[in-house]
């Protein structure tokens, strides 16, 4: 299994830690040049191997900075609190992209070896596992639950990454497949909270998505890559419909991908709230001891992913923003203007972007000159819209 090679695992709290079991853990990555290393960076609350499990990491897109600061406070509050379950928490799940820094500017979502997206090709483990329990499973969900853990879990460790990334992504799946819940903190460029995740695990996440005020929870079972969230979650229902007949199979680890909405709102009192709003859902859910309070109002109901509609700039200017993210607009209101300052005619020299549906403007740009064929800004829209051909992420 790889890697097998887990260092510094340090108790935080020896005194305590009976009650507070609080470890760190640093994972090495293979090296792929001389005089180079990276690591993961791991927390461990609780006990491991009890339930529920949850596993919560920031910053796969590296340059997504909420999400580092939401994680600092909820190791912070875990370190304090009775863990009944077990938690681990990846503050930093992408040193890889923490580290491409071009001529002063952070690369976070791509990698600059080949250009792949940081949250998509995870390893498909349903094939594997499906071979491992076929003909095994029963009447007990639980039970056929806790089989095609322990198949997720021989599949993974059949893997053999090829290279630094694929190592990282390997390891950070490894933590986070048999999680009962997971949460891969995400955000965009300009945006109010959103939440993705699989329709089979809505309304499940619904108190989630309450508690943190989410704005837009979009809902898909194979938005295409797949992200991180998929590649824990959709294992779940793909081995349903292939071995339903055989016994009942949940949805049993509920994945999502959470957008902390946009890249500069980073500040102590946001990612407070929502490590706050986290914690809540844990004790909710059982894994921390608590009181349960009383859920918000939601503040969206949920709508597929393949309703995302998105404004595309058909020529190059400035972006003069018209609407603002958590806006509602109607089918043909205009959002935004590109302008061409070049202009013989300065008159003439807008194009109005308008919204392809009513909905929410859910995520815009957060640069102010587009490229033709840039994607402006993304409206949460109630009904699916002919497919694309494509998948339904955007790269
Ligand atoms: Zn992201």
């Amino acid at each position: 299994m790889f890697p097998l090679l887990w260092q510094n695992s340090t108790p935080l709290n020896p005194r305590k830690e009976e009650a507070l079991p609080h470890s760190v853990e640093t994972h090495p990555l293979p090296s792929e040049r001389i005089g180079t290393s990276r690591s993961l960076t791991v927390h461990r609350f609780g006990t491991p191997g009890t339930r529920p499990k949850v596993y919560i990491q920031a910053g796969l897109h590296a340059d997504e900075t909420p999400g580092f600061l939401t994680a600092h406070h909820l190791i912070r509050r875990l370190a304090s609190a009775r863990v009944l379950g077990e938690v681990v928490v990846v503050p930093v799940a992408n040193p890889v992209g923490l580290s491409q820094v071009v001529k002063g500017t952070h690369v976070g979502r791509y990698a600059l070896n080949d250009g792949g997206n940081f949250n998509r090709g995870f390893a498909d483990l349903a094939e594997a596992a499906q071979a491992r329990v076929q003909g095994r499973l029963g009447p007990d969900a639980a039970a056929n639950v806790a089989l095609i853990r322990g198949a997720l879990r021989d599949a993974h460790a059949e893997v053999r990454p090829g290279d630094e990334i694929a190592a990282m992504k390997h390891a950070l799946l490894g933590l986070a497949l048999d999680a009962d819940l997971v949460l891969d903190l995400h955000c965009d460029m300009e945006a109010v909270v959103h939440l993705y995740t699989g329709d089979a695990l809505w309304p499940e996440l619904a108190d989630l998505a309450a508690d943190l005020g989410a704005e837009a929870v979009l809902l898909a079972s194979d938005s295409g890559g797949p992200p991180f969230d998929e590649a824990c979650s959709a294992t779940w229902w793909r081995l349903s419909e292939r071995l339903g007949a055989e016994g009942p199979v949940p949805p049993a680890c509920a994945a999502v991908t959470v957008e902390l909405r946009g890249k500069a709102d980073v500040d102590d009192a946001r990612a407070t709230a929502d490590a706050e709003a986290i914690l809540r859902t844990l004790v909710r859910r059982g894994v921390v001891e608590g009181d349960p309070v009383p859920l918000p109002d939601p503040a969206c109901e949920a709508t597929p992913l393949a309703g995302l509609a998105r404004v595309i700039a058909p020529a190059s200017g400035v972006i003069a923003f018209r609407r603002s993210v958590g806006d509602r607009v109607e089918a043909g209101e205009t959002v935004a203007e590109i302008v061409d300052p070049t202009a013989k005619d300065p008159d003439a020299a807008r194009i109005a972007l308008t919204a392809p549906v009513a909905g929410l403007v859910m995520a815009r740009s957060n640069v102010r000159f587009a490229g033709r064929g840039d994607l402006i800004a993304s409206i949460a829209g109630a009904a699916a819209l002919p497919a694309s051909g494509r998948g339904l992420l955007f790269d």
